[in-house]
């Protein structure tokens, strides 16, 4: 059997996707279904199974041309045993042993990992990544979330969890984080927190145009339209993630940042912010010059980087 093809399954809390990916880097097919509303663990097992017949009939592969599967899974999980209590995803909340199935089911090594790992592991094989030394992948949308690859090798940290960057701590007793903090780059930067914040703000009296419960997508139309609150929310978001690249640079000597996701799309609004906290906050010779750049990936980077979890992360028994 060749390395030449893997089944890559992005599981997130509100979409399935799955595709077959050639060794370099090539997207043969994929697609997308809603993996919500379902809360019967083995109905959505089967939704995928079918989803990936889908997409290996589109490519024309059997499955017995097939190398190995890799998935990204948002967490948490066992690593390496690929059990999943996602949870944003009420059907696998309560540790789903998706690595087992699916190795039941395919017959075939698999590699089940973090999302935001899988992402960051992507972005450096396919995406503003390549050839960096000390590479951190950001996602920044509905949370914050990363992954390190260094010298080409993605790090796991003791549990499996290394590069949860959203958690790093840069505001002191600042908004409220989901992981039970305050002050986390997290609470302050992910579409969630932007929101939560704009909330807090509307129902405390602050002037401005927003009203009841804004998305993180209308407070940056309304910043765009000169609102004053939500210009400061993104410029806290974009602040808040610089100060968190720079304490990241100063602990692992990165040469390059790459974010991705919904607020990384915002362009100068998160942007300007970013980059002038970054400049304040990094000086030592070897952070200041940390390259920080937005994602080139686009739509497809969460199944480039579930198979990249093989072609750069070879699974056990390949
Ligand atoms: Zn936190």
């Amino acid at each position: 059997m060749g390395r030449e093809l893997v089944l890559a399954i992005d599981v997130g809390g509100t979409k399935l996707a799955a595709g077959v990916v050639r060794a370099d880097g090539t997207l043969l097919s994929a697609e997308k279904v809603p993996s919500q509303p379902r809360d019967d663990s083995e109905g959505l097992y089967q939704t995928l199974l079918a989803l990936c017949q889908r997409v290996l009939d589109q490519a024309g592969v059997a499955r017995a041309a097939l190398w190995a599967v890799g998935v990204g899974a948002g967490g948490p999980m066992e690593y390496p045993a690929g059990i999943l209590s996602t949870l944003n995803l009420p059907a696998w909340r309560q540790r789903f042993p998706l690595r087992a199935r699916l190795q039941e089911t395919f017959q075939l090594p698999t590699v089940v990992d973090n999302d935001a790992k899988a992402l960051a592991l992507g972005e450096y094989w396919k995406g503003a990544g390549q050839g960096a030394r000390c590479f951190l992948g950001m996602v920044a949308s509905t949370g914050v979330g990363g992954g390190i690859v260094v010298e080409g090798r993605l790090i796991h940290g003791a549990s499996g969890n290394a590069g949860h960057v959203g958690h790093i701590n840069v505001w002191r007793n600042g908004p409220q984080c989901g992981c039970g903090s305050r002050g986390c780059v997290e609470a302050i930067a992910s579409g969630t927190g932007i929101a939560r914040r704009a909330r807090l703000a509307i129902r405390r009296g602050v002037p401005t145009s927003l009203r009841g419960a804004p998305t993180a997508v209308e407070v940056a139309e309304a910043a765009r339209a000169g609102d004053a609150l939500a210009r400061q929310l993104y410029r806290d978001a974009g602040w808040a993630l610089g100060v968190g690249i720079a304490s990241a640079a100063a602990l692992l000597d990165l040469d390059r940042v790459v974010i991705s996701g919904g607020v990384a799309s915002n362009g100068p609004l998160l942007w300007d912010p970013l980059y002038a906290a970054l400049r304040r906050t990094a000086r030592l010779d070897f952070t200041r010059n940390v390259q920080v750049l937005p994602s080139t990936l686009g739509v497809q980077a969460s199944l480039i980087g579930s198979a990249a979890l093989v072609f750069l992360g070879a699974p056990e028994g390949c």
